[in-house]
């Protein structure tokens, strides 16, 4: 399969799965997951309109955007180390994986140096997998109501990795919670805390995420290939 194929089916499978929730197409946004890809695929997906691009790893990001177009959205997706902040903030318009307090404090200390604000989904693990970052569902608040107060840091969702498995409707019901638990934050409406993006959903289980509400998957292997 060509990556034009791959995306035109993943394309369609969007589509399929926003009509069978009743959502319209433009809810959900495709990013491209192209960590450990070569900018050469990039390039050729950023010829077919694709603009998000997903890297989990700072140094490969910084690589990637210095040869690539300047108006590709890049999403840090991967946990950030917090000596890492100050090079990476400069390339990225959002950290995808906001994981602990003690990162949000640095990168809302980092930004304010750099004088903008910075736009971040917080990291939830929802399966409280040791293998993952993020904030367990019942920390949630606690940190929102010290985040919220970060006058650099302006918090637009939630993000998740679900757990690894074989069939997708295994993680319906995470995509679920996390769904409510997006709405329940919403409901309180906290200061500079906006609830917009829900991103979840991977290779595997895009399409029941969409079903669940997700506003952005992101797509790696299904996309360009096994890593
Ligand atoms: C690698 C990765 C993805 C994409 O995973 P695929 O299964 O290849 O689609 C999505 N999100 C995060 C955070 C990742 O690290």
């Amino acid at each position: 399969m060509s990556l034009q194929e791959n995306l035109q089916d993943i394309q369609e499978n969007i589509l399929a799965a926003c009509n069978k929730a009743g959502r319209s197409r433009e809810e959900v946004r495709l990013v491209a997951v192209s960590k450990t890809k070569p900018a050469t695929m990039i390039q050729e997906l950023y010829a077919m309109g694709v603009r998000d691009f997903g890297e989990n790893r700072v140094m490969e990001l910084i690589q990637k955007a210095e040869l690539l177009p300047k108006d590709i959205s890049w999403h840090l997706i991967g946990h950030l180390q917090t000596n890492k902040v100050k090079m990476i903030l400069p390339k990225i318009e959002r950290i995808d994986s906001l994981d602990s307090l003690r990162l949000a404090r640095c990168v809302d200390e980092e930004a304010r140096k750099q004088n903008r604000v910075v736009s971040a989904l917080l990291e939830i693990n929802m399966a409280k997998e040791e293998s993952k970052f993020g904030f367990f569902e019942e920390e949630v608040f606690e940190a929102l109501a010290e985040i919220s107060k970060m006058k650099s840091i302006q918090v637009q969702g939630l993000m998740t990795v679900a757990p690894f498995v074989e069939d997708a409707e295994s993680n319906r019901d995470i995509f679920r919670r996390m769904k409510k638990l997006s709405v329940d934050i919403m409901k309180k409406n906290i200061d500079n805390v906006h609830m917009d993006c829900l991103s979840m959903g991977m290779s595997i289980d895009y399409e029941v995420a969409i079903e669940e509400g997700a506003t952005e998957v992101r797509v790696g292997s299904n996309l360009f290939g096994k890593r």
